[in-house]
């Protein structure tokens, strides 16, 4: 077995946590320099020395994206801004946006951390990597780049959109690795299919993919399109971005790096622990950054932690696939779902393709959902064939969503294509 850094990646569980305790405790002296985490401190009691375990950590109050909100844009800065290096703010549909600080420390174990990931999907310095995020504010784009050379690839940082363009590039360029978002991935290897291009006869074997929800059947049909092999990588502007927690060549769970962040799950109604091993909110604290430490803060993302070790030696606890976040969460007729439910049915049906949209309506006095899918090329135009798939699909998805939603199969590229994250739903249900 081959590690980036192994003595880190294979600590033993006591003295990663000996590790932890020791880092959090710098994070807390460095955190009190914060406007923001002075004033909480003072305004609580909170004395940041008497924090001497991984359980003190947990009678700290939480942060969440609203404080990151509410003192945009350098209420959280633990360093003097002459020493800070990058800023990076998203851009807030809501409100202000919110923003986070780097040093050059920070900048340096972001690419340590980002380049340990692609090591351990089998990347290496011979690789071409193509990275197909934005550049700019959004995360993806430098967080990867920086990443993918310090491991030393051949980058090609190629941007996001035109997909034609992307397409030359694998070909001419002998593209081996793309950072992909899931939806875009499937739209490429639709391109690729149209325009007659065999992606077997291309130099490509992995995909990094993450940014967005996705189910373990989309991966399955985006690694069979493209014949490559797909890594689900989780991170988040806040906790730096890409590299917070990546999948292994195992392909079940992500390693989150324990040496970055300590992680705690909570029931995001009444955040105490969850059980271990059940669904909840996603806490972190980070505890290898200078600029902009964060205790405990609240990422919405919902997932769990899997049990047992990794047999590929690491010992970074893994999460499980994300199910989405809070907030993505559909209550109908009171029964709770995620669109990523929906999806995982969808995706087993060959005659079906990867675009989906979910609309949520008030049809006279009750609230019902219409999901509109896009057939595949395996599309047939005869008429009892497809209302055979249509009733196929409909009761798979009774069976998995105990409701039944109105149906709608759809010509191939009929649904919008989005730029960047898939918005795959739409709610227009009115308040009777
Ligand atoms: P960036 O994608 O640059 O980190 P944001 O910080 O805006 O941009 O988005 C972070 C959010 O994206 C996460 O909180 C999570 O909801 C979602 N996300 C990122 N990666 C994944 C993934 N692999 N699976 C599911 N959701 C993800
Ligand atoms: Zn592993």
């Amino acid at each position: 077995m081959e590690y980036w850094k192994e003595e880190i990646e294979t600590l033993s569980r006591p003295a990663l946590e000996q590790l932890q305790v020791r880092r959090l405790q710098e994070t807390l002296a460095r955190a009190s320099h914060s406007p923001f985490y002075k004033r909480m401190f003072a305004k609580k009691g909170i004395d940041a020395g008497s924090v001497r375990s991984l359980d003190d950590l947990k009678t700290l109050p939480f942060t969440t994206k609203d404080d990151l909100r509410n003192n945009y844009p350098y209420g959280f800065a633990a360093i003097p801004l002459k020493d800070c290096v990058r800023l990076h703010s998203s851009s807030g549909t809501t409100g202000n946006p919110t923003v986070v600080l780097h040093s050059r420390r920070d900048i340096d174990e972001w690419a340590e951390q980002v380049a340990r990931c692609m090591y351990m999907v089998g990347l290496r310095d011979t690789d071409v990597f193509q990275n197909t995020s934005g550049y700019g504010m959004f995360t993806g784009g430098l967080g990867f780049q920086y990443g993918a050379e310090r491991l030393g690839a051949l980058t090609v940082p190629a941007a996001a959109g035109n997909t034609k363009r992307q397409i030359k590039f694998i070909k001419d360029f002998g593209t081996t690795c793309l950072h992909i978002i899931p939806s875009y991935a499937m739209r490429l290897a639709e391109v690729m299919h149209e325009e007659g291009i065999d992606s077997h006869e291309t130099r490509l074997r992995v995909l990094c993919i993450g940014a967005e929800p996705h189910s373990e059947e989309q991966r399955r049909r985006i690694e069979q399109m493209l014949g490559v092999k797909a890594y689900n990588c989780f991170g988040m502007s806040e906790m730096n971005g890409p590299g917070v927690a990546f999948e292994c060549t195992e392909q079940n769970g992500l390693h989150i790096w324990e040496d970055y962040v300590v992680a705690e799950i909570v029931d995001p109604h009444t955040l105490e622990p969850v059980v271990d091993g059940e669904v909840g909110e996603l806490v972190l604290t980070t505890i290898n950054r200078e600029a902009m430490p964060l205790l405990r803060y609240r990422t919405r993302d919902l997932t769990r932690f899997l049990p047992g070790s990794c047999p590929c030696g690491r010992t970074h606890r893994r999460l499980s696939r994300f199910q989405g976040r809070s907030d993505d969460m559909i209550i109908l007729k009171g029964v709770n779902l995620f669109p990523v439910q929906i999806e995982t049915i969808l995706m087993q049906f060959p005659e079906l393709g990867g675009n989906y949209f979910i609309t949520l309506e008030t049809v006279g006095a009750s609230d019902e959902m219409l999901v509109e899918v896009e057939l595949s090329e395996l599309f047939t135009d005869d008429y009892s064939v497809l209302q055979a798939l249509a009733r196929d699909v409909s009761r798979r998805l009774r069976d998995e969503l105990l409701l039944t939603p109105r149906l709608k199969l759809v010509a191939r590229g009929s649904l919008p294509v989005q730029e960047g994250k898939a918005v795959r739903v739409k709610d227009l249900r009115k308040i009777i």
